[in-house]
């Protein structure tokens, strides 16, 4: 049995931050007392601050598909040179994670690459059958995504960023039909249901050609997200599901989403870094690496959903990491593909944001205990507290970082926050009492293991 002893850190635990010492038993938190109190191989991390690792409840890691744009050894070192402990990977992978036998073989891959720990999304294609559901939430589903509008090339099992067309190899975006027919299983299963939330009667009456920022923002209107979420919230609430809605942009759609929860709706909101820290005068500047599915949209959104997150309106803040290769996104607007890369800059943003609102320990909030209790993990990831993973982020608050493409590990290297300089810096990250990141470098064993959400009979 390996104990360790974190000394000297100011630690953040679910009663707030403080100086304790953490020790650690194979893997998992056995105390947080008092300074001098724990026993172990010691840990000196004075002066640094100890916080629960991130957790991502929103990347691509593109694996199995396009490894040319990232797969899960480059989403991984990324995300544990950034603070990411746990990443819940999008099923929008190739092929999609659409049954059990798809979900197993993710896994497998994952299991032989991931740095960090890693949980799965399921993807709720339109003629996805509720005994489907049930076999991917036994095969360890943290949960089901649908994509409204996005339809599905059935030869290629592939997500397309399409409203789709006569095409007889398209199947057809789910829609709230489709949600309204696996409602009972999925409030059955218990399971949370995310929503990619534009609708797609809308963006097809804005489609237009991409020359300007204007024009994306014009196809991609607020009302999109608006409707998508009162629409969805109204099935939800009817059946009792929890209800999480992707990566919201917009303070119209914050007002339908605070509009679903005052009506009783089971609903959580995530936002991302990007939507938090830019606006549209930043495309000047930073160009198609900020093109991505909803925009970044004007000033005020962004302090709407700042606004959301003091407010503890916004829960969590993931990435929507999206990574391409940096050729693909030296193509001009209308060509080239939405997303950018975000694990590595999650926390670390997160951090400066919350430290101009205030109180930067607000961050352990948004990127580790919120994740955790999205993904059924509330039990085990998330807190510094005994009993927990040994999931631990080691943060000097007295030295500073530039994001820059150079430091970046994921292989799109130019990202939207690009630029963006923070009062803080990541010394070293454990996963399980085992240290993954330090001082620069990475550990070179990969040691991530599959995350199941809580609760949930293992088939
Ligand atoms: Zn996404």
């Amino acid at each position: 049995m390996t104990e360790l002893l974190f000394r000297g850190a100011t630690v953040y635990t679910p009663d707030g931050p403080g100086e304790f010492d953490v020790t650690v038993s194979d893997g998992v938190i056995t105390s947080v007392g008092p300074r001098g109190s724990g026993r172990g191989k010691a840990v000196d991390v004075s002066g640094n601050w100890l916080l629960p690792g991130g957790i991502d409840v929103h990347v691509h890691s593109r694996d199995p598909g396009f490894p040319d744009k990232e797969d899960f050894g480059t989403l991984t070192a990324a995300a544990a040179a950034g603070g990411v402990t746990t990443v819940v990977d999008m099923p929008n992978t190739v092929p999609a994670v659409d049954s059990a036998g798809a979900l197993e073989s993710k896994a497998a891959l994952a299991r032989s690459r991931s740095r960090v720990d890693f949980g799965l999304w399921a993807l709720i294609r339109s003629s996805s059958t509720a005994e489907q559901l049930v076999e991917l939430a036994s095969a360890g589903a943290v949960g089901f995504k649908a994509y409204l509008g996005y339809s599905f090339s059935v030869s290629r099992k592939q997500v397309l960023h399409a409203l789709g067309a006569s095409d007889p190899d398209l199947e057809a975006p789910p829609d709230y039909g489709t949600l309204t027919r696996l409602a009972p299983a999925i409030a059955e299963l218990g399971l949370p249901l995310v929503i990619h939330a534009e609708d797609p009667g809308i963006l097809h009456a804005f489609r237009r050609p991409f020359e300007t920022y204007e024009d994306v923002l014009e196809a991609r209107p607020a009302e999109a997200e608006s409707v998508a979420i009162s629409a969805t919230a109204s099935v939800a609430r009817q059946h009792d599901i929890h209800l999480h809605i992707a990566h919201v942009s917009s303070a119209l759609g914050l007002q339908a989403a605070e509009e679903a929860i005052a009506a009783g709706t089971r609903l959580t909101l995530e936002t991302c870094p990007q939507y938090l820290w830019r606006t549209e005068a930043d495309f000047a500047r930073l160009g198609t690496a900020m093109k991505m599915n909803p925009p970044v949209r004007r000033a005020s959104d962004q302090q709407a959903l700042r606004d959301a997150l003091r407010r503890e309106v916004i829960s969590v803040v993931a990435t929507d990491h999206a990574p391409h290769t940096d050729d693909e996104k030296a193509q001009d607007l209308e060509h080239a593909p939405p997303g950018t890369p975000g694990v590595q800059t999650l926390y670390l943003s997160c951090l400066e944001l919350a430290r101009h609102m205030g109180d930067p320990w607000l961050a352990a909030r948004w990127v580790s205990e919120g994740p955790a209790a999205l993904a059924g993990l509330s039990e085990s990831k998330g807190r510094i507290a005994p009993g927990y993973d040994a999931d631990l982020v080691v943060v000097d608050p007295k030295q500073s970082t530039t994001f820059s493409p150079k430091a970046m590990r994921s292989r799109q290297k130019h990202g939207a926050l690009e630029g963006l300089k923070v009062s803080f810096a990541i010394t070293s990250v454990y996963l399980r009492g085992v240290p993954i990141y330090a001082n620069g470098r990475l550990s070179t064993r990969s040691t991530g293991r599959m995350v199941r959400p809580a609760g949930i009979p293992i088939a």
